[in-house]
Order: structure tokens, then C-alpha cells, then sequence
């Protein structure tokens, strides 16, 4: 299996950098829906021109290059140990190509293993069968759409869609609030694997599982396939949309599996898979390694932005940072705002450490991003960003109004929108919260002009460290103000209230 090591790191690069061929075509014609001089046509106009420059780049599509999952299927007799190996190794190269993020964190000392490699990092399924070749599928599922993942215990009384009951009713209602639940935090539009029944584990591993089907095949069983079609037809009129702004387009797929289940347990388990649907496959020679064909992969993909110009909504605004209160009283919900000069990058380390701890650098009038980059050194040991989309916000919701009066940040940038405990911080202090377009992490690597300095790399690893960054052109939308509106509230409360209406 001479090739095997090749073919692999092959297959890691393609899935975290070119997008494949079916969601490709479902995100095309998503695109057509959404009403020109809105913001999720604008967002959904950054995530083509994103997925376009991560396949030309070959760099992520998003900095989030998530859990990598393999399924792989041998013929009887092919050493599945030597393959696992070279799957470690193949893992660990793609990492320091920076074509993976390094994500695998130790649970119990909060280490990042630097390499993605550690217990549980990658999952690897294994599975004999009858064919000849070795097929392996894999898929890379970032943190924020796995986070808004549900499993639901029926029978259940739950939010807006009341009884859901023990028959394929009660899973229609659990799936349509799974949905609602994960609004825009899971950078909508997204794609649903579902499992009815198993146990706890099996369920979530089957849902899981019907994200490596097809986005555009047909449920072989006609329960589920109408099941499929029914959710697809009325999932939209939930009106999210894209990022949770509002508008035509809220799911783009939704897979149903089922598995046999313990009298006593009714489980469903919902797995909820981003616009960024990072999944691929290789068929390979079982003796040599190599690459026979190519799964979900289209070999010379058309462009998906069909110019390179972002279209405008008419409520654009551009400033420099630091940013000045009147600055930012003047913003309101559904403002487009283009910043330029520099920004500090914060996760979850940063903003626990902020609140009991002084800051290395002035945060006043400050830009703070939610953001967990992917970065290079190069041979001077000069710092490079390789991708730089928003990470989900709300986890810091506990700190961020805390942050922001201590410090005086007058924007904070992430995806998903906050609480609001932060709500409240912001219309106190005259601050804005700014949602750029989750995934779109090459389209905003490119805004950043330069890397001036890093906090906290050795003690938090380059994900959750403390980047300091030069911008130039970053585009984001106000979905927070400093006048107590939120986009994310609202969207929420009028896609509830259509969610009543469609479980009846
Ligand atoms: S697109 Fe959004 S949810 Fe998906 S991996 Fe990237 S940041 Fe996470």
C-alpha cells in the first residue's frame, strides 16, 4: 500500500478545501431564492465567493476544519490497522500544511494536542464488505453546527410545536424544532442527518451517518423519503435564513435513517451539519493505495459566485478602528459595517481570562473577534493567516458584557448573535455586536492585510490565542445594537410564531 499515505492526505485536503459537487448544486440554487438587497443575499453572495477561493487557494473553506470522521469499508483480509496509521500520520501532515486547524483539545487540561491527533481524534468507524476495493468517507463537521446537534426522548411537550408523540408525526415535529432551535448559530443554511430510534449513542452515530448519503438522492424507504419531503417543503417557510438573518432559505437538506430501538426508548437524533458540508470520498486499489475514484467530487467545479463584486443593501457604513461611541450609537440593526485598521482576535480562553485578569493590549474603542484562526509561520517566522471566519458567540455570552465594560469594546464580532445579558452591555456602554458570515473564512483571510502580534499562543494554542491583526475592508452586519435591538431575538420570536402555526 505504497500509495496510501498520498492518497489520504489527498482526501483530507480536497474535503477541507473544495466543496463537493452535490451541495455545490443545492447552495447554487439556494441562491437564487434569496431577494437581491438582503442581507442573506449578500452573506450567501460571500459564501460563493468563499467557496471559490478555498478551492483556488486550496486553504479551508472555514478555519473550523471540525472532528474529522472516517467510515471506511475493506475488503475481507485488507489491514486495518496499517490504515489507521496512516491516517494519524496523513492527519498530522495536513495540519502542518495548514490545511486542518489544529482542534483536537485535551478534556482535562485544556491542552491543545497541536497535531489533531489524541483519544478520540479522528474517529475512525471501520465496517468488512463484499467489494473489492477499499472505499473511505469523510466528512468534517465544525464545532458550531455539531454544538447545536439535539436528541430528543418522545414521548415530549416541546417549544411551539407541543405534543410530540411516539409515531412519524412526533419525529416531523422534533425535526422542525431542531431546526428552529439552531436558528443561525450553526451557520444556517444547513443540512440535517436524522436517526430514529437506537439507544443514546447508536442514534447520534446514525444521524451522523446519513450526512455521507447524497444531498440529492431519494430516501429508498417511502416513509422516510416522504418524511424527507415534507420537511424540505416547509422548513423554509420557518424564514431563518441564511446565517439567521431572515429571509428564503433555511434548510438545504434533510436525511432520514431509522434503527431499531428498545421498546421502553423513542429516541431521535438530530445531526445538524453547516452550509459548509465538508464531505468527500476515494474508492482505493487495496494493494498499491491509490486513488481509483473520487466520491462527491466534482474534478473541475464551475465558479459559484457569479461576479466577483459583493452586491450592497444600501445600509453600508465604513470606519477604522478604535471606534468612537458616536461612531457606533449611530448603528441599528440590519447596518452593514466595513472595518479597516486593527482587531484582536478572543475565544473562550481570552474571555474567561479578561474578566479576572488585565488585558496585554488597549482594548478601548477596540474591535474584539470571535474567531479562531487557522495560521502558518513561514521560514522568518513571520505569522500568516490561512483562514479567519467567526466562531459561534453565544459561548461567551457569559463574559461579554463583563468585557466590555471593563475595557471599553466598542465592537465585538462573531456569528449566531448573543444574549442578552451582552444586549444590555452593549446599549450601557455603546457597543454593537457585528455577525460576519460564518464559514466564510478565505473571504475574510483575505481582509486581513497583517498579523502585528500574538497573546497567549504557548498557553492557549493558536486557536484560542490572542491574534492581533490588520484590516482592511471586513464586512460584517449589525444584528446587535446599542439600542437594545437584536436581529437574532427577533428572528427567533417570528420564526416561533411560525413554527406554532406549522405544527398544528
Ligand atoms: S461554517 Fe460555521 S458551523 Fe460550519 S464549521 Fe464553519 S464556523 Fe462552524
Amino acid at each position: 500500500m505504497e500509495q496510501l499515505g498520498e492518497s489520504l492526505l489527498q482526501l483530507i485536503t480536497e474535503t477541507a478545501t473544495n466543496l463537493p459537487a452535490d451541495v455545490r448544486r443545492v447552495l447554487k440554487r439556494a441562491g437564487h431564492k434569496e431577494q437581491p438587497g438582503t442581507q442573506s443575499n449578500q452573506a450567501l453572495h460571500i459564501i460563493s465567493l468563499n467557496v471559490d477561493m478555498a478551492k483556488e487557494n486550496i486553504s479551508p473553506i472555514c478555519q473550523d476544519t471540525g472532528m474529522p470522521t472516517f467510515q471506511i469499508h475493506t475488503p475481507v483480509g485488507v489491514n486495518q490497522i496499517v490504515i489507521k496509521k496512516a491516517i494519524q500520520e496523513a492527519i498530522a501532515e495536513a495540519t502542518r500544511r495548514g490545511k486542518l486547524r489544529p482542534n483536537s483539545v485535551d478534556s482535562v487540561t485544556g491542552k491543545n494536542s497541536g497535531l489533531n491527533l489524541g483519544p478520540g481524534t479522528p474517529v475512525i468507524h471501520f465496517e468488512q464488505w463484499e467489494e473489492d476495493e477499499i472505499e473511505i468517507l469523510l466528512i468534517l463537521k465544525g464545532g458550531g453546527c455539531e454544538n447545536k446537534n439535539i436528541q430528543y426522548s418522545l414521548p415530549a411537550e416541546l417549544e411551539h410545536v407541543g405534543k410530540a408523540g411516539r409515531d412519524i408525526e412526533g419525529v416531523y415535529k422534533c425535526i422542525l424544532h431542531a431546526i428552529w432551535q439552531a436558528q443561525g448559530q450553526g451557520c444556517s443554511a444547513g443540512f440535517l442527518g436524522v436517526c430514529i430510534g437506537g439507544d443514546r449513542t447508536s442514534g447520534y452515530s446514525g444521524a451522523k451517518e446519513q450526512l455521507f448519503r447524497d444531498a440529492e438522492d431519494t430516501n429508498p424507504d417511502p416513509t422516510l423519503a416522504e418524511l424527507e419531503s415534507r420537511v424540505m417543503s416547509n422548513a423554509d417557510s420557518l424564514g431563518i435564513g441564511t446565517m439567521g438573518f431572515g429571509g428564503a432559505v433555511t434548510l438545504l437538506g434533510c436525511k432520514i435513517g431509522a434503527l431499531n430501538r428498545l421498546p421502553a426508548s423513542f429516541f431521535v437524533s438530530v445531526a445538524y451539519n453547516c452550509w459548509a458540508y465538508r464531505r468527500l470520498g476515494i474508492r482505493m486499489n487495496p494493494t498499491t493505495g491509490a486513488i481509483t475514484r473520487w466520491l462527491f467530487r466534482d474534478d473541475a467545479p464551475e465558479k459559484m459566485a457569479q461576479d466577483a463584486g459583493i452586491p450592497t443593501t444600501g445600509r453600508e457604513f465604513s470606519f477604522t478602528a478604535p471606534l468612537s461611541e458616536a461612531d457606533v450609537r449611530q448603528l441599528k440593526v440590519g447596518d452593514v459595517v466595513v472595518l479597516n485598521g486593527p482587531m484582536f482576535t478572543g475565544r473562550d480562553a481570552l474571555h474567561k481570562y479578561l474578566v479576572s485578569h488585565d488585558s496585554p493590549v488597549d482594548l478601548n474603542g477596540a474591535v474584539l473577534y470571535h474567531c479562531g484562526p487557522v495560521m502558518l509561520k513561514d521560514e522568518d517566522g513571520k505569522w500568516h493567516v490561512k483562514a479567519a471566519g467567526p466562531t459561534t458567540s453565544i459561548r461567551e455570552e457569559p463574559y461579554q458584557a463583563d468585557i466590555l465594560r471593563k475595557f471599553g469594546v466598542r465592537a465585538v464580532i462573531g456569528k449566531g448573535g448573543m444574549g442578552k445579558k451582552t444586549l444590555a452591555g452593549l446599549q450601557e456602554v455603546g457597543a454593537v455586536y457585528l455577525n460576519a458570515i460564518g464559514g466564510a473564512a478565505q473571504f475574510y483571510a483575505e481582509k486581513i492585510t497583517d498579523v502585528t502580534g500574538v497573546d497567549f499562543l504557548e498557553e492557549f494554542g493558536i486557536p484560542e490565542a490572542m491574534w492581533h491583526l490588520q484590516t482592511k475592508g471586513f464586512i460584517a452586519v449589525v444584528t446587535m445594537d446599542s439600542h437594545g435591538n437584536s436581529l437574532h431575538a427577533d428572528v427567533e420570536e417570528e420564526s416561533g410564531r411560525k413554527l406554532d402555526l406549522l405544527a398544528v
